[in-house]
């Protein structure tokens, strides 16, 4: 189209006001207010004239698009004004899926949420002298019972923003300036650019890569030691394995090493699951406990992985060092809100009454493939009818958010075709859904894992399938 004809066809083009002002729209401005409707309308105008200068409409086009105005304001008033973060249901499996939002809260954790953000609170008040308080009280008390008797010293817990917020502190707190020894296998990158060469960068620290990517020995670490080192630093490999020829010190070894040269040792274990995995199934993946009674004097974790609870990075340990990096003036940086300290408190809560139930995370872990498998068989046939072949077969499920990357559980999986639609048309139509429905896809085949469904969301899964294709 010649710039002329174009120009020509942006003059029929109404103003924003006189569309706004039209009896039609006085509704939408009572309901939503008048500049919302106005910048609604701005919206909608500025797309149609990109596509008459794109030269996608023409004069038949923009007169149809104008008698669909209305609905056109209508849907954008809806888009402006509604909420971009919204639920969606978790059918991949993948029980902490980082993009999903990691772990599920505990009802218990958001009715004390409620409670106690929507007014007042102590957070930092003393009630009974009536002075002032320390927030992280609150929950340094529910872990002196976690972590009962590990050994001789004290321990203390802090909250951070996230665990690599938590990770930034520890080193800047116990290394800055001075070097920390990490073995190279243990180097690694974990989803969202966190790296720990370079947190070690931004901490002050300067980092000692021992040993090869493979193997690594005690003596390593001994070789290393000089008058600079302040740290010993072990960095759980969360999302890969290395396997074959390999050799990694235990952590009671490092934990001697650490000790003879009077060294403080630190692990950032990621994950930190506050249970023992092997009751679910899981080998070899330490528990903070196991890491603290192993001799290790700093953990660091998530508070939304494993724990199963808010985003937050836990520092475990020693009260004197815990003590300094109370102190860092980047603890005050990287705090934590009320909102963070109410939804752990009552997560922990939960752990400490051994009502492991009622958190989402660790609910979904503990179902067994029969327990999934039932609600699968249920499903199936409530979708016989329909236009879909269903088959409820053998599966895994993921722990995800950086557990051990092996960390699989054994399920029941729907797999679901259909014969004039491809996987991603099926999977696309799900998640159009309201909720959105997010699946995965293996071999040609929607995958549907009810382990990461809550088993009220069963029917509305139904629904979302029968009408996928009809
Ligand atoms: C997940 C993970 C982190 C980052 O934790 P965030 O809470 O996401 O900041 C750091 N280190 C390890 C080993 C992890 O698995």
């Amino acid at each position: 189209m010649t710039l002329h004809a174009s120009s020509d066809l942006l003059q029929k083009l109404p103003s924003v006001d006189e569309v706004a002002h039209r009896s039609e729209f006085a509704p939408l401005g009572v309901r939503h207010g008048q500049a919302a409707v106005i910048e609604a309308v701005r919206m909608v105008l500025k797309r149609l004239r990109k596509e008459i200068s794109d030269g996608v409409l023409n004069e038949n086009g923009i007169h149809l698009a104008l008698g669909g105005i209305f609905d056109a304001v209508k849907k954008q008033l809806d888009c402006d004004l509604s909420f971009s973060l919204r639920s969606v249901i978790n059918a991949t499996g993948v029980i902490l899926h980082t993009n999903l939002g990691r772990a599920p809260l505990a009802v218990s954790a958001l009715d004390h949420l409620k409670n106690v953000t929507s007014g007042y609170s102590n957070l930092e008040f003393n009630i009974g002298p009536g002075e002032r308080g320390k927030r992280d009280a609150h929950i340094d008390r529910l872990f002196q019972r976690l972590f009962p008797d590990v050994g001789p010293q004290p321990l203390s817990t802090i909250v951070v923003n996230n665990n690599a917020a938590a990770v930034l502190l520890a080193l800047n707190t116990m290394a800055e300036g001075g070097e920390v020894i990490v073995s190279r296998g243990e180097l690694v990158e974990i989803g969202g650019s966190f790296r720990i060469p370079d947190v070690m960068a931004k901490s002050n620290a300067i980092l000692r890569e021992v040993g090869t990517t493979n193997r690594t020995r005690t003596s390593d670490y001994e070789r290393a030691i000089n008058e600079r080192t302040r740290l010993l630093l072990r960095v759980h490999r969360s999302n890969f394995e290395v396997v074959g020829f390999t050799e990694q010190p235990a952590i009671e070894e490092l934990a001697a090493v650490a000790e003879k040269h009077g060294l403080p040792l630190m692990e950032d274990l990621g994950s930190g699951a506050l249970f023992d995995l092997n009751a679910i199934g899981i080998r070899k993946e330490p528990s903070v406990l196991d890491s603290l009674r192993s001799g290790v004097h700093i953990v660091t974790y998530s508070g939304d992985k494993l724990l199963g609870g808010p985003q937050a990075g836990l520092l475990s340990g020693r009260s004197d060092l815990i003590s300094r990096m109370r102190s860092n003036s980047l603890f005050r940086a990287l705090r934590v809100d009320k909102l963070t300290y109410a939804v752990l408190e009552a997560t922990l809560l939960a752990y400490v009454k051994h009502d492991y139930d009622s958190v989402p995370a660790l609910r979904m872990m503990r179902l067994s493939r029969e327990d999934v498998g039932r609600r699968a068989e249920t499903m199936a046939e409530k979708l016989a009818s329909s236009k879909l072949s269903v088959e409820v077969m053998d599966g895994d499920s993921l722990i995800g958010g950086g557990a051990a990357p092996s960390a699989k559980l054994p399920t029941r999986l729907l797999a679901i075709s259909h014969g004039d639609l491809t996987a991603d048309q099926i999977a696309a139509s799900l998640r159009k859904f309201s909720p959105p429905i997010v699946t995965r896809i293996e071999e040609g085949r929607v995958l549907l894992d009810l382990r990461t469904v809550f088993p009220e969301q069963d029917d509305t899964v139904v629904a979302a399938l029968r009408g996928t294709g009809e």
